[in-house]
C-alpha cells in the first residue's frame, strides 16, 4: 500500500525574477497551488464563508505548494524561541476575548530539538547574545558579516544593548550534493542557486528517499514536470 504525502511541485527553474516570485504570485505563481481548484474560503463577521480568495489573490496567504514546502523559498533564518514565548500569557496577561495561553511545554523541552536540527540540517551562527540561554555551538561559524550589520552591531553597543548574528540554514562548504552559498543575497522568496540554502527537499527528503521507504512518483504539473512522494 502506498499514500501521497506531498501534493506540491517541484520547483526546478533558478529564474530569480524580482516580479515573477513567490511574493509576487500576480505576475508569476511559482509555488503553488494551482489557481483552478484550489479556493480558500474568508470569512468576514459570522461563522458563514462569505467569500473566496485565489492563490494568485493577495489573501490567499500562499506558504508555497511545492516540495520542500515553505523552506524552499523562505530565508532560512533558523532562531529557536525564547524562553518567555512559551510564557506569553503569564508574562504578559491575556489580552480581552483572546485564546492565548502558555504552552504546556518550555524552552528546554525542545532545546535538545533545536539542538539536533541545526546539527543535522546545517546552521550557521555565532555564540548567543547575552540575554540568550547557553547553548552547543552551531556546527558552522556566521557568514561574514556585511557593512549594514557592523553598523548595526556598532549601535547595538553604543546603547548597551545584547546582540547576535542571525541563524542561518545555510551551508558554507559544499557537500551531500549541496554547493556553497555564493552570497546572492536573494534568500527570502526564491529558491536557492546552489542548494546552500537548507530546507526539507535538499536535506531530510533525500534521506527519506534513501531508505527505500518513501519514493518520487512523476507527476505532470502546471510548472513543468512535478514529482510527489510516496510513502509505502
Ligand atoms: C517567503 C518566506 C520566507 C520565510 N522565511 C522564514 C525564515 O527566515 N525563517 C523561518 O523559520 N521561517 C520562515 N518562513 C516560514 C517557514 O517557511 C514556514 O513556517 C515553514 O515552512 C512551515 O512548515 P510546515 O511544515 O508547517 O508547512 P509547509 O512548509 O507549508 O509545508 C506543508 C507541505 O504540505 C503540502 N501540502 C499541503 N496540502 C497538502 C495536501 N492536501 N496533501 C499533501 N500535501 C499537502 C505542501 O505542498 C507543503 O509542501 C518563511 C516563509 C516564506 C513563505
Ligand atoms: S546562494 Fe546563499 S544567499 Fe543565495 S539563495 Fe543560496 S543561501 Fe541564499
Amino acid at each position: 500500500m502506498s499514500w501521497y504525502l506531498e501534493r506540491g511541485h517541484v520547483i526546478e527553474h533558478d529564474d530569480r525574477d524580482h516580479l515573477r516570485n513567490h511574493r509576487y504570485s500576480k505576475y508569476g505563481h511559482n509555488t503553488g497551488p494551482d489557481s483552478p481548484g484550489n479556493p480558500r474560503g474568508l470569512r468576514w463577521g459570522g461563522w458563514v464563508c462569505s467569500d473566496s480568495s485565489a492563490p494568485i489573490e493577495g489573501a490567499y496567504n500562499n506558504n508555497a505548494m511545492a516540495l520542500g514546502g515553505g523552506t524552499r523559498v523562505f530565508g532560512a533564518q533558523a532562531w529557536r524561541f525564547h524562553p518567555l514565548d512559551f510564557q506569553m500569557a503569564s508574562t504578559y496577561g491575556i489580552p480581552h476575548e483572546s485564546s492565548l495561553a502558555d504552552w504546556p511545554i518550555g524552552y528546554e523541552h525542545l532545546a535538545p530539538y533545536y539542538e539536533i536540527i541545526e546539527w543535522e540540517l546545517g546552521v550557521c551562527g555565532s555564540a548567543p547574545a547575552s540575554n540568550l540561554p547557553a547553548r552547543r555551538a552551531y556546527p558552522m561559524e556566521s557568514m561574514a558579516i556585511t557593512r549594514r550589520g557592523q553598523l548595526l552591531t556598532q549601535a547595538a553597543e553604543k546603547l548597551g544593548w545584547s546582540h547576535q548574528r542571525v541563524p542561518l540554514m545555510i551551508t558554507r562548504f559544499p557537500g551531500s550534493g549541496r554547493g556553497a552559498c555564493i552570497e546572492c543575497q536573494h534568500c527570502v522568496g526564491f529558491c536557492c542557486p546552489t542548494e546552500a540554502k537548507g530546507g526539507t527537499q535538499n536535506t531530510v527528503l533525500p534521506i527519506a528517499q534513501a531508505t527505500g521507504n518513501a519514493r518520487f512518483g512523476l507527476r505532470r504539473g502546471r510548472c513543468g514536470s512535478s514529482r510527489m512522494i510516496r510513502g509505502r
